[in-house]
C-alpha cells in the first residue's frame, strides 16, 4: 500500500456508496488467502499505478472453481477489485467467469449497464464510477485481466491435451 498513490485518486469525486463498498473490500479483502496445491497460479501487474495481483485456484471437475484466494499490493481500486473478484468467481465455471469478466470489461469501457448486466457483477458495480479516470480503468482491470490469462492459459492446455 502506498499512500502517494492514494493521494493521486480523489475518492470524493465517487457516489458516497460506492465508494464504502470500494473501501470495505479494501480494507477487509475477502479470500486474500494462499491455495494450497493450486490448479492455476498467476501473477498480474500494473506498472502505470505498481500494483500486484497474484491469482490462485484450485478447479473440480477439471472447470469450475472450487476455490480461489489472492495475494497482492497497491492502490484500493487494484486490491478491492481483486476482492470483488473471488468472491464473484468462487464456484463458477471458467466460462462462467469469463464471461463476468467481459461484462465488467465491456462496462469499464463504457457500456451501459442493464438491470440484468448490475445482477452479474455484484459489488463490481462500485468501480464503474471510476471509469471517468482512464489511468485507473488499468487498477480495476488488473485482478479481472490476470483471471483472463488464467482461464485462456488453462483452457490452451486442455485443448492441446
Ligand atoms: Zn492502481
Amino acid at each position: 500500500m502506498s499512500l502517494s498513490n492514494e493521494a493521486q485518486f480523489d475518492f470524493s469525486e465517487l457516489d458516497e456508496l460506492y465508494r464504502e463498498v470500494i473501501l470495505d473490500h479494501y480494507r477487509n479483502p475477502r479470500n486474500k488467502t494462499l491455495v494450497d496445491e493450486a490448479d492455476i497460479r498467476r501473477e498480474g501487474f500494473n506498472p502505470f499505478c505498481g500494483d500486484s495481483v497474484v491469482l490462485q485456484f484450485k478447479l473440480i471437475d477439471g472447470n469450475r472453481i472450487k476455490e480461489i484466494g489472492y495475494q497482492g499490493e497497491g492502490c484500493s481500486i487494484s486490491q478491492a477489485s481483486a476482492s470483488m473478484l473471488t468472491v464473484l468467481a468462487k464456484g463458477k465455471t471458467l466460462d462462467e467467469a469469463y464471461k463476468v469478466l467481459e461484462l465488467f470489461r465491456s462496462v469499464m469501457h463504457g457500456t451501459d449497464l442493464t438491470v440484468e448486466a448490475l445482477e452479474q457483477l455484484g459489488d463490481l458495480e462500485a468501480l464503474q464510477g471510476v471509469r471517468k479516470f482512464p489511468v485507473r480503468i488499468k487498477c480495476a482491470l488488473l485482478a479481472w485481466s490476470t483471471l483472463g490469462e488464467c482461464i485462456e492459459t488453462f483452457s490452451g492446455e486442455i485443448d492441446n491435451s
